[in-house]
């Protein structure tokens, strides 16, 4: 069942649980994540990033638009991290049901009004606008957007800016970095400023680039309002590191020999997730809302 950003996430923030957005760009993955979606029946948001959009081609989303209409479970389509007006239309012409427009980088009020902007468009075509507010860290050079160094999400500011704009989610930075981190940097989330956060805007919070923050730290926070949580690096590491097992045998050649060995791995980094976030078992939540498409 394809549905929008906003009708997933919106029944997350009633029953506290967090909604995990899987980036994917190819389609072994893309399987691997709505097969252990529907194992463990939970919601899902599959997020592409304009540049795995690139890597995949625009021609992979009608695949991506079917496979979502006949899961399941509730399924989302986000494109992640679009920065540009332009990149708003293309989401919209290929098929995605959410979109993040991240101006986050731009000083505020120049944030505001891309929102402002993003919003416009989406809204009446049915898609659903998340915004992020602060920047979140990045920790090497694989990693998406960030800066060295994070700038807190500010409570007031961030009631101001969705008055403002009326995005569906946001993503605030608390403590989160993308990427994996490395050794000599310890992660810790904010959790206090989470609250007030929530408290200010009471809408579904988005979780960036936890992939290495630990596990009492991000479930406490999807018990605090954080309603959906980006995991890229996570998925990608155990899909590869299985590759370079499986590829030590040098006599493979068949992609149906080599991929099934790191899709189950992917699978399980992602049911753990899943479990963490408390996703498993709440497509039952949802109504057989009217399919998008
Ligand atoms: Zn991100």
């Amino acid at each position: 069942m394809l549905i929008t950003g906003n009708d997933l996430l919106s029944v997350a923030n009633e029953n506290s649980f967090a909604v995990p957005a899987f980036n994917i760009s190819d389609w072994a993955m893309m399987r691997g994540i709505i097969e252990i979606s529907e194992e463990t029946d939970s919601p899902l948001i599959i997020a592409i990033h304009p540049d795995e959009l690139a890597h995949v081609g625009e021609d992979f989303m009608p695949a991506v638009v079917q496979a979502a209409r006949r899961a399941s479970v509730p399924v989302a389509i986000h494109f992640d991290h679009g920065t540009t007006y332009e990149q708003m239309l293309i989401a919209v012409r290929t098929g995605f049901t959410s979109v993040m427009l991240d101006a986050s980088m731009h000083e505020y009020e120049d944030n505001v009004a891309r929102t402002q902007q993003a919003v416009a468009v989406a809204h009446p075509l049915g898609l659903s606008v998340e915004a992020e507010l602060g920047t979140i860290g990045k920790t090497d050079d694989e990693a998406e957007a960030g800066t060295e160094d994070i700038i807190y999400t500010d409570p007031e500011a961030a009631k101001d800016f969705v008055a403002k704009t009326g995005v569906d989610s946001l993503a605030v930075a608390i403590g989160t970095r993308h990427g994996i981190y490395p050794s000599h940097l310890e992660p810790e989330l904010k959790l206090d400023l989470l609250k007030e956060i929530k408290a200010a805007v009471p809408l579904p919070l988005v979780l960036h680039g936890g992939s290495n923050n630990p596990d009492d730290e991000i479930a406490e926070s999807v018990k605090l309002g954080v309603n959906k949580i980006n995991i890229s690096s996570d998925i990608k590491v155990a899909y590869h590191q299985k590759m370079r097992e499986v590829l030590q045998d040098g006599g493979l050649r068949e992609p149906n020999t080599i991929q099934p060995a790191c899709i189950e791995a992917m699978k399980e980094t992602a049911a753990h997730k899943i479990r963490l976030f408390a996703a498993d078992g709440k497509a039952a939540l949802y109504p057989r809302l009217t399919d998008l498409r």
